[in-house]
């Protein structure tokens, strides 16, 4: 069986009837497992965290993985410790996200080392929290730099090997509030309003190479980055880091934070075979905060 062309496993085949069978039954393949098995998995950001998470995650499922941050110990850790527990090949190097000539670099490696890549997840750290008169023009590049244009950076770098094997799947990391923008987190709502263009525009022109683009939006998640949000919220507002938990979990209908694992899976279907007609949207992994429709 072929990995990198799930149209070549083989599978028998009803007779001929009056509507197109063989596609059809192409299609309804039984396939139960995540199909991630021998993959090629690149995670952005991926030192802590979602992102920690998420290579763990798809460890479990037998991809190989590529990993970069910019804290090359917590990195380079992570890589022995999945290499033992899974068995996998990891490649890991530190990159700033926010380094075009970085992450294409790092792409171009796991390329070589690999012969593939399938699946790209692109994440990073959050701009800081901030209301709209505390913001400098620095900020707003720097948030631009962080959480869009490093976007833009590895679909350029990636695209291109996932079009030449018409098989591939970017996943981009946002936030719930790309949905209900949070009143101290304005740079943040603002730039990665901007993502949610680029995931539409390029699942419509990737489409046609089996190339999948999504989104995962996280709600309150029990990482570093909540407890630097607290932390700022606590310094504004003197309030105590315990009241501003309960008052979040008083918003979640779920009644308590997300573990960045739980995050992790939602990426990881998307990133599978399972999710192989879900394209250009946007999955909130929030305990139900988002309340639109
Ligand atoms: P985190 O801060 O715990 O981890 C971020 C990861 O990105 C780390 O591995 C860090 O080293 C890496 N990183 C940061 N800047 C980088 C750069 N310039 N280049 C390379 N790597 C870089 O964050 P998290 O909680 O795991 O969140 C992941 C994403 O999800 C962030 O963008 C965050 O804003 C978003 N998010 C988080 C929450 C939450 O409650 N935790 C909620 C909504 C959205």
């Amino acid at each position: 069986m072929n990995l990198a062309n799930p149209a070549s496993r083989s599978v028998a085949r009803p007779p001929a009837a009056f509507f197109p069978v063989e596609e059809i039954f192409d299609i309804l393949e039984p396939v139960m497992e995540s199909g991630l098995k021998d993959r090629v998995v690149l995670v952005a950001g991926s030192s802590q965290g979602i992102g920690r998470a998420t290579a763990l995650r798809f460890a479990a499922e037998g991809a190989h993985l590529a990993l970069c941050a910019r804290n090359e110990e917590a990195l380079q850790d992570l890589a022995e410790q999945i290499r033992q527990q899974f068995g996998v090949q990891v490649y890991s190097a530190k990159v700033d996200v926010a380094d075009d000539a970085g992450v294409r670099r790092f792409v171009e490696e796991t390329q070589q080392r690999f012969g593939h890549i399938d699946v790209c997840v692109t994440n990073a750290g959050g701009p800081p929290a901030k209301l709209f008169a505390e913001t400098t023009m620095e900020e707003w590049d720097q948030a631009y730099r962080l959480n869009l244009r490093s976007i833009v950076s590895f679909a350029q770098a990636v695209l291109p090997h996932m079009q030449r094997q018409k098989w591939g799947r970017l996943v981009t990391i946002t936030s719930l509030t790309v949905k209900q923008p949070a009143p101290n987190l304005v740079l943040s709502n603002s730039v990665r309003a901007g993502v949610l263009g680029l995931v539409r525009s390029l699942a419509t022109q990737f489409g046609p190479y089996g190339i999948t683009v999504n989104n995962v939006g996280p709600g309150y998640t029990a990482t570093d980055r909540l407890k630097e949000l607290a932390a700022r919220h606590t310094q504004s507002s003197g309030a105590s880091v315990d009241d501003y938990f309960a008052q979040i979990k008083k918003d979640i209908p779920l009644g308590r934070l997300a573990q960045p694992e739980e995050v992790a899976d939602a990426i990881v279907w998307l990133g599978s075979e399972r999710a192989a007609y879900v394209t250009g949207q946007t999955l909130l992994v929030d305990g139900g905060v988002y309340r639109g429709l």
